[in-house]
């Protein structure tokens, strides 16, 4: 908790942002003091900007009383970047959620930090754009999330991920100046790229108040299709037949047996996991219709020869709906399987993967655990789910051994210990596993000269 007693902040909050816009009810504190990692910490307060001069004031507000404050999205984040862990002020950004222009002439989107990201995916494709990326919590995580945490999704093999979009922020610093980074143009190599610094730099460094992305035209066309392989090799398999093919889907996602086993269960749907099933892959290319037809073509042909078992093909929107369900299903699918998920994303280059599959193997041999995995395989960024009941502190000791392990399996294959997630509190231990003590050195003095007293998200991303 914060030395200062938070009564005295009360008053001078609220005049900056009026009293409904101001919580200190235990239900926000707790809703507002957890993400997606379930390990959460009250905060004392939580405050919801409607404006960047009203984000500007809280923060000099707190920076003059050495009060910590976390800025907030939709809470998503699945490694705790958004929990309080010192208490202090939450910045909820979510009355922030206009977009603010789409210029279609300039291929460009400015957008608010809360805007959702699927709502600006439906704007924008409602005009003929697109923007790409598509964490799979898109109908709930926002932009500035996504920007803070450089997410990623199945079209990242494609098209990148939401750094390749980003051209300009507006953002407050923790020492209270609000500062223009960037702008509308693709090309600007004044200065260092603070932009780019700023995404994923989880929260830690600046409080985002205003986006401006790039967009590109929308394909016009998918085709989507499923293959079921026996295991995961033959899946990875057909991995590398469609690359040798030359074609770049825009989703390429792997599913093991264990995690379609979840799904099936979940979703009530036994089709989902067929005896003898013990991997799927969903392909989706896109492009002109005849473009995405022959790639798709090409596609069957690399599964085929890589000893497909059964391959479906969406015939329609509703087919390709259908199919993309499993997949966005998977994380809730996989609550069947256990209570408690230590949800890992980890990336190898893709030729790689055979080998991580079988250190996964290893580990739930070895620590004898329940280990779903799925993900990109176009761009080798597996989830990795250990899976516990929170209630036996041997099996969960067991997966807090097994995710070490794991960890240092992954950078031994030239990989890395996150892929999307970012690092937030949960995996700040395993940071020297991967970065060198003068990387961890350089990095915290950048956080140094944004935030000298580090009271912006204090506690993220560097080991205690
Ligand atoms: C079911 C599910 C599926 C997911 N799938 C994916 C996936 O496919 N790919 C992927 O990359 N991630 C995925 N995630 C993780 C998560 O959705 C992303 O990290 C997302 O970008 C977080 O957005 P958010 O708005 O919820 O941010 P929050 O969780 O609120 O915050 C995340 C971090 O961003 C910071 N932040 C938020 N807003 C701002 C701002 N305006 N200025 C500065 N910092 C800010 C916070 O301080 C925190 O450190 C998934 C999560 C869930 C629950």
């Amino acid at each position: 908790m914060v030395s200062l007693p938070i009564q005295d902040l009360l008053p001078e909050l609220t005049s900056i942002v009026g009293e409904p816009h101001v919580r200190t009810d235990d239900e926000a504190r707790r809703v507002y003091g957890a993400d997606a990692l379930k390990r959460g910490y009250p905060a004392d307060v939580v405050v919801f900007p409607g404006t960047t001069a009203d984000v500007a004031r809280i923060v000099q507000l707190c920076a003059e009383h050495g009060v910590p404050f976390v800025p907030r999205g939709a809470g998503t984040g699945y490694t705790g970047g958004a929990v309080p862990l010192q208490g202090g002020v939450v910045i909820a950004m979510e009355r922030m959620n206009r977009i603010l222009e789409i210029d279609e002439q300039n291929l460009i989107a400015v957008v608010e930090p809360n805007v959702i990201t699927a709502d600006l995916q439906d704007a924008v494709e409602k005009l003929g754009l697109f923007y790409p990326p598509d964490p799979a919590s898109l109908k709930q995580s926002t932009i500035g999330g996504n920007v803070a945490e450089c997410a990623g999704g199945p079209r990242a093999f494609k098209y990148g991920t939401t750094k390749r979009y980003v051209l300009g922020l507006e953002a407050v610093l923790p020492t209270g100046e609000v500062i223009e980074t960037g702008g509308k143009v693709v090309k600007n190599v004044v200065g260092y790229d603070l932009t780019q610094l700023l995404v994923g730099s989880e929260g830690t460094l600046a409080v985002i108040t205003k986006i401006i992305l790039r967009l590109v035209p929308r394909p016009p066309f998918q085709a989507t299709l499923r293959a079921s392989f026996k295991d995961v090799s033959a899946a990875v398999a057909a991995v590398t037949g469609v690359i040798r093919k030359r074609v770049v889907p825009a989703a390429l996602e792997l599913i093991d047996g264990e995690s379609l086993r979840a799904a099936a269960d979940y979703l009530r749907d036994p089709s989902l996991a067929p005896y003898g099933t013990g991997a799927v892959l969903l392909v989706e290319v896109d492009g002109t219709p005849d473009a995405a037809a022959e790639e798709a073509a090409r596609v069957e042909e690399a599964c085929r020869a890589a000893g497909a078992t059964e391959i479906l093909r969406a015939r329609d929107e509703a087919g390709r709906q259908d199919l993309w369900r499993l997949r966005r299903e998977l994380s809730h699918s996989l609550r069947t399987v256990a209570a408690l998920k230590f949800n890992h994303d980890v990336v190898v280059p893709k030729g790689r993967i055979p080998e991580l599959f079988a250190l996964v193997e290893r580990i739930r041999a070895a620590y004898c655990l329940r280990i779903p995995c799925f993900g990109h395989a176009g761009d080798g960024n597996i989830h990795v789910n250990i899976m516990v009941s929170p209630d036996d502190r041997e099996e969960v000791q067991r997966a807090r051994e097994a995710e070490k392990v794991l960890f240092e399996g992954v950078v031994a294959l030239e990989g890395s210990i996150s892929g999307e997630h970012g690092i937030g509190f949960s995996k700040a231990p395993f940071l020297p596993i991967e970065l060198s003590p003068d990387e961890i050195a350089l990095m915290k003095r950048i956080k140094h000269a944004f935030d000298p007293r580090n009271l912006l998200n204090p506690g993220k991303i560097f080991p205690a």
